[in-house]
């Protein structure tokens, strides 16, 4: 594989910018080597700056179900274009797509945009903390929610590659009131409900997590964290900014029938451009600026068109066959666990609708713990090999693969093949 022109451009990226990054996961540090640097996008595809193609399986690590380049989606973006960039007033865009998110979440009265999933849930910690006059929160050991201060520990898929149990620069007293708590493991919970029960805001989960690698929780687990938690006063933040739209036209809360007190979403959201959002019910919400004291704002929040491509990915999410989709993440994963016995490698692979990645350990991954166990070097290998045979995964063993959601039959099975290929080349 020629790659000459990436490396050159990482070198020179690596002159004006961090590590020659704007993100750190783009830097393949897990798994060596020099970094693509892209140049295009069309439906399932992307060519990078050698001309490689490849099959991309990250969709800029969600945003992009539809692929890239979706045509109506194009269309709606440069129809907003042509208008102007961004006014810092209302527009018809916004309440367009509030309602739409609406429709998915049925529960959810009211609806804030922000710029990311970050920025989403780092409201959300005020507005529950505001909501319950109480100040801890919970979150559970390899969930990702974003990289503000009071949640960036034991924060799965960057860290976790990078082996670092936090970040330099983070005061002790901005996670004080950060309590962890096993995933999938109920009783974790409980025993931090009976120490410090009235003292507890919200506790905060990926409802399938996704920044481990995908690990789909068990169903008790999720029913009873959503009754406790209503037992205690205790808002329960369900962080839909991976799942929501992923696995249905709504979240994943739905496939598990509990309803949060507070949604945070982004990624799909905004099909590609820089949204986040967080919703709930209007007792909760009407807590926030202009209406309530929580004071919460953006320039460019809502921006036309970040609201025109995402109202534009959801109108086409609504005429998409999500139990497809779902068949789809099934033929991939029998695929990695078939190739994986063919050439004697042991693998473990999740899946939830379009979210799949195998974990190269024999141990079933129901926690940061066991996922943990994972072969990293193996995994690094197998990357490799996927580029080679020209399909783009993510550069970590702790990141979902996201399928487009519009793949043909015929792409699925390229897919296929290529997996196979890969497997026979490190095995
Ligand atoms: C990606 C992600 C975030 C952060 O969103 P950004 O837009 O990257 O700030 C938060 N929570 C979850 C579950 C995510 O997957």
């Amino acid at each position: 594989m020629k790659l000459e022109q990436s490396k050159r451009l990482f070198e020179r990226a690596k002159k004006s910018m961090v590590g020659g990054v704007n993100s750190p996961v783009r830097a393949f540090n897990s798994v060596g080597g020099s970094p693509l640097f892209i140049d295009k996008g069309e439906g399932i595809y992307i060519t990078d700056v050698d001309g490689n193609e490849y099959i991309d399986l990250i969709g800029s690590y969600g945003p992009l179900i539809l692929g890239h380049a979706h045509p109506e989606v194009s269309k709606a973006v440069k129809a907003a274009v042509e208008k102007s960039f961004t006014y810092g007033a209302s527009t018809l865009g916004e309440i367009e797509l509030s309602e739409l998110v609406k429709v998915a979440f049925p529960h959810m009265d009211k609806v804030r945009f922000v710029n990311s999933g970050t920025e989403a849930v780092l409201s959300a910690i005020r507005l529950a903390r505001a909501y319950t006059g109480r100040n801890k929160i919970v979150k559970f050991a390899g969930c990702y929610h974003g990289h503000s201060d009071a949640l960036l520990v034991a924060a799965g898929s960057g860290l976790m590659t990078l082996g670092i149990p936090g970040s330099k620069g983070v005061p002790a007293d901005a996670v004080k009131d950060t309590l962890i708590a096993n995933y999938n493991d109920i009783e974790s919970v409980k025993a931090i409900i009976e120490k410090y029960g009235k003292e507890i805001a919200a506790i905060f989960i990926e409802p399938v997590a996704g920044n481990m690698g995908v690990v789909v929780p068990e169903q008790a687990f999720m029913t009873q964290l959503r009754a406790i938690t209503k037992e205690h006063g205790i808002l329960l933040v369900i962080d839909e900014v991976m799942t929501g739209f992923r696995s249905k036209f709504g979240g994943a809360q739905d496939y598990f029938g509990i309803e949060a007190d507070i949604t945070c979403m982004g990624k799909v959201i905004g099909g590609g451009m820089p949204v986040g959002a967080y919703g709930a019910r209007a007792e909760i919400m009407d807590l926030v600026s202009p209406l309530g004291g929580v004071y919460q704002a953006g320039t460019l929040s809502g921006n036309p068109i970040a609201m025109a491509c995402g109202l534009a990915t959801l109108k086409e999410l609504q005429k998409q066959d999500y139990e497809r989709a779902d068949w789809m993440g099934k033929e991939i994963k029998t695929c990695l666990e078939e190739a994986a016995v063919k050439y004697g490698i042991e693998v473990t692979v999740n899946q939830f609708g379009l979210m799949v990645n195998p974990f190269f350990t024999k141990e079933p991954v129901t926690n940061f713990e066991t996922a943990s166990k994972s072969d990293t070097e193996l995994f690094s290998k197998f990357f490799w090999a996927m580029a080679e045979n020209g399909l783009y995964i993510p550069p970590s063993q702790f990141e979902s693969w996201f399928l487009p959601i519009n793949m043909t039959d015929q792409e699925l099975n390229k897919v296929k093949t290529r997996i196979v290929k890969a497997f026979e080349a490190i095995g």
